[in-house]
């Protein structure tokens, strides 16, 4: 049984991280005509109220989001993220935090199309409620790992595979690598962006490793570090974007990006990152 849920974790790090790099994909997509097909294999509840039990137990997006709100002197992609979670907070207080779906949502463009995995049923639930009406999107309450192959290649031939596991199993790891093989023997040229939590483990040190082993065709990796290692091994230091087939322009957009948020978000003088790419 799933335990994992999205909400209690909404907006800090890791999801400043991962929602700046998603934005920057999907706005480098929309440069040209042609529709694209976003796929969120891992989508969670797609929105989240801050004031609930489940944000504010945590409270976790005080020490992402939260440290963000008031800024002025944002490096470019920051500014946008903000603006774009703006959108969702009339009236200027935060009190929404869109998810990876609802984020999407709002930037496709009428040709283009969107598909949701989400298996905890509660989350599937309020997801299918806003989402699973649009003319433009199916929702499914299944494994987003399998339902892959079933959504790929999309149509047009353009796409971008959001991969944001909750990784509470083990076995997210191995699954993850074997989707990833068996989407991009389908779909080469797709844009795959894989969010993974940066731990003290084996399996998370080796992922991008791994990844990189996929992606002879090109690929980016940005690695937020927010808190120092614990003594006790647990403890989620930061997290990494890994991209395959980075659209041209993001890795550098994310050069001034990455130090100010390791700066900005960086708790005790803990902040650090890492930015690198690999283009054939
Ligand atoms: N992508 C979301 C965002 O950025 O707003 C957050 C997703 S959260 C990190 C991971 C979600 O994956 C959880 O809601 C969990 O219930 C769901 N999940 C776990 N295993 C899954 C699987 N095999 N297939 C689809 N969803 C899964």
């Amino acid at each position: 049984m799933l335990a994992y849920r999205h909400a209690f974790h909404v907006g800090n790090p890791a999801d400043v991280l991962k929602h700046i790099v998603l934005l920057g994909v999907l706005e480098r997509m929309a440069a040209k005509d042609k529709a694209y097909w976003y796929i969120d294999t891992h989508a969670g509840a797609g929105s989240y109220q801050l004031a609930d039990r489940m944000a504010q137990r945590l409270a976790e997006y005080q020490t992402g989001i939260g440290l963000l709100w008031g800024r002025k002197d944002m490096p470019p992609p920051v500014a946008a993220y903000v603006k774009h979670i703006r959108t969702f907070n009339a009236g200027g207080e935060l009190r929404t935090y869109p998810g990876s779906p609802a984020l999407a949502g709002s930037v496709l463009r009428p040709q283009d199309r969107m598909r949701l995995f989400e298996l905890h049923t509660t989350d599937f639930r309020l997801l299918d409620a806003t989402w699973g009406q649009q003319p433009h999107v199916e929702v499914r309450n299944s494994d987003g790992f399998a339902g892959l192959k079933a959504v790929l290649p999309p149509p047009t031939r353009r796409g971008v595979v959001l991969i944001d596991p909750s990784y509470e199993l083990d076995s997210d790891y191995g699954q993850l690598v074997a989707a990833l093989r068996d989407a991009i023997s389908r779909f080469a040229t797709g844009v795959y962006c894989v969010w993974y939590p940066q731990l003290q483990s084996l399996e998370s040190i080796r992922l991008p490793k791994r990844l990189k082993a996929l992606s002879p065709a090109g690929w980016m990796h940005a690695q937020l570090s927010t808190a120092a290692p614990r003594p006790d091994g647990f403890g989620l230091m930061g997290s990494g974007m890994f991209v395959i087939n980075p659209p041209f322009g993001l890795q550098e957009s994310l050069k001034a990006t990455l130090p100010w948020l390791a700066r900005t978000l960086g708790q005790d003088g803990a902040g650090q990152h890492v930015l690198e790419g690999h283009t054939p």
